[in-house]
């Protein structure tokens, strides 16, 4: 939470430097390098059959160049990062992770400054609630939606969704309840209809995390702390019936060339916005999910706005279970 943008004595400076930065976009800036950490220890979870999941999406930035949103990405590549969710269907249950963007962006994203509004800039496509009642799926199904952490562009759509029960930890809702913009939206937050559930990951390791959470006790969706992006964030192992597994990884990286490379977010950014909470905790979860990358290569890794990442996923309605196979990277 301390790290988090509060001060707003350093806005002018942001906002010359966003300015500068934008209108210039020449800069180069030194490549954080990961902290090496000792092997993971790797652990099979159990087949278990019936689950599976869509990817729904609900927009996608306006675009940037590569090197904006990743250190060793090019200035000569363009990129155009989406919005969405997971939705997650199981025998015991449905629910949703992250929520993309909501039928209120727009009036939430106004309680943003002119200089967030631009390097934040989106188009808004279909929310989450609008594709899921086109398809006759009801909202009261959803268990739980577990957002991977309460940045703006994961939370905006869970006023959509009164009264569902919203899974997360204490530090990740105290760290939310305390923002401000651009990170953290308080009108995605502070409705009185939010079911708010915390929930406490176990010291239970998981594919080389010290601490996770098995939704439904059969290994075939699994949290696992992610913390350095916020104060909770968690990620989502899934193991599909064929075997076929996930890790989605939130915003730990925007693009999975930062999980090959093990290349953090560009300093410009973090400098103007302040997004990490903890960039070594930050920089150890990039190592760790590369690791994982090169130790298990048929874990499809997917940070929450690659474009290319998400484009190889079933994309709603269609799902994991009724989708031609899905090409490996
Ligand atoms: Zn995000």
């Amino acid at each position: 939470m301390a790290n988090h943008i509060t001060q707003s004595s350093q806005s002018r400076i942001r906002q010359a430097l966003v300015t500068g930065s934008l209108l210039c976009s020449m800069a180069l800036f030194a490549m954080n390098t990961a902290v090496a950490e000792p092997a993971s220890q790797i652990e099979a979870a159990a087949q278990a059959p019936g689950l599976s999941f869509s990817y729904i999406n609900t927009g996608h930035s306006a675009g940037t160049q590569e090197r904006m949103v990743v250190a060793s990405g090019s200035w000569f590549t363009r990129r155009h990062l989406t919005h969405g969710a997971i939705l997650v269907q199981h025998p015991d249950g449905n629910f949703l992770y992250d929520t993309g963007l909501g039928q209120q962006v727009k009036s939430q994203f106004k309680e943003n400054s002119w200089w967030a509004t631009l390097l934040f800039a989106h188009s808004a496509g279909t929310p989450v609630v609008e594709q899921l009642a086109e398809n006759g799926f009801d909202s009261k199904d959803l268990m739980a939606i577990i957002p991977s952490h309460l940045h703006w562009d994961h939370a905006s759509g869970i006023v959509d969704f009164p009264g569902v029960p919203v899974w997360i930890q204490q530090s990740e809702l105290e760290m939310a309840l305390a923002g401000d913009a651009p990170s953290f939206l308080q009108s995605q937050l502070n409705d009185q209809q939010i079911n708010w559930k915390t929930i406490s990951l176990q010291e239970k390791p998981f594919l080389g995390f010290s601490r996770s959470l098995d939704i439904f006790g059969d290994g075939s969706a699994v949290l696992v702390d992610l913390i350095g992006h916020t104060a909770g964030q968690v990620g989502l192992y899934l193991k599909l019936s064929d075997n076929r597994e996930y890790l989605f990884i939130g915003d730990t990286t925007w693009t999975l060339k930062g999980i090959i490379d093990q290349s953090p977010r560009p300093d410009l950014i973090k400098f103007v916005v302040n997004l990490e909470h903890d960039d070594k905790a930050s920089d150890l979860q990039i190592k760790k999910v590369h690791q994982l990358m090169v130790e298990r290569p048929k874990l499809t890794i997917v940070p929450a706005h690659d474009e290319l990442s998400t484009a190889k996923l079933p994309l709603y309605p269609m799902f994991s279970n009724t989708a031609e196979p899905i090409a490996q990277r």
